[in-house]
């Protein structure tokens, strides 16, 4: 258990703080919300209970200090206005535009997939979120992301990445990332998803969980969807630190598709747990 005579996870300098640190960043999560989902987890602190269904995301308290609280909220706060507002807008024009993948089989053309160009996002800036992420997935405690843990090597270099840029007000973050030629960060490739459309649900919903798979890490952090590559692969949609953020869109069958798998990934855990407490 933490407390507040322990130290920043993150800069391991300063004391952490009493606020409580969401794991995924709410504003990912808000509107979905709405549809008043529930979210199921799968928490390590309880293994010999039920799994929680809850209505928050995970939180916790003393992981992080009051400044690299702020910091993180400056790439939250960077999201929120050149990604998720032109998503949940559906805003078409210079800063948020199409890009269709086609495959040509004889004479017959289809669309694939479609992306959205975030022309607003920095980059960098954008790649220090998803970054965050998976640094606070790797220092959860006790929600569905407990059980994961990234190598040292890994978490090490999260660290570098995220400190390089640490400020004290949202601009120099900013500046930081734009003017950034230095070699000691890894730009993080990632794909990013997400639902164009408001996805309503009456029912249960996942808000959060993690899904390791053969070829990607797949997060899923409210109704945004993050996969990041085990090995190198080519895709226009790929994301990094260095190229244009494009967001792929999911339509409402892909999402309930994913859902199901995520939903029986989850019967399966809840299962072996069962059988655990037999
Ligand atoms: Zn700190």
């Amino acid at each position: 258990m933490r407390s507040e005579k322990d130290t920043c996870l993150l800069c391991a300098q300063n004391p952490a703080c009493s606020r409580e640190s969401h794991i995924i960043p709410d504003s990912m999560v808000k509107r979905l919300r709405k549809s008043r989902g529930k979210v199921w987890k799968v928490d390590a602190s309880r293994r010999d209970k039920r799994a929680l269904i809850e209505q928050d995301v995970s939180k916790e308290r003393y992981i992080l200090c009051d400044d690299c609280e702020t910091y993180i909220g400056f790439l939250e706060t960077h999201f929120g206005q050149a990604i998720k507002k032109f998503v949940e807008q559906n805003r078409i024009g210079d800063d948020f535009f199409p890009l269709q993948q086609i495959q040509e089989v004889g004479d017959n053309i289809t669309k694939v997939q479609t992306a959205f160009v975030c022309f607003k996002a920095q980059p960098l800036m954008t790649q220090l979120l998803i970054d965050s992420i998976l640094f606070r997935i790797h220092i959860a405690s006790k929600s569905t992301f407990a059980y994961t843990t990234f190598t040292s090597e890994i978490v090490k270099q999260l660290r570098i990445n995220l400190l390089t840029f640490k400020s004290k007000a949202y601009n120099e973050v900013l500046d930081k990332c734009k003017t950034y030629n230095g070699s000691n960060v890894f730009f993080t490739p990632y794909m990013l998803y997400c639902p164009m459309t408001e996805i309503v649900t009456s029912g249960e919903i996942m808000y959060e969980f993690i899904e390791p798979t053969p070829d990607f890490l797949k997060i899923l952090a409210g109704e945004y969807w993050i996969w990041i590559p085990n090995r190198p692969i080519q895709s226009a949609f790929l994301n990094s630190g260095k190229t244009l953020v494009k967001v792929l869109r999911l339509t409402v069958q892909q999402y309930e598709k994913m859902y199901k798998e995520m939903r029986e990934l989850y019967d399966r855990i809840d299962a072996y747990n069962d059988g655990v407490r037999d």
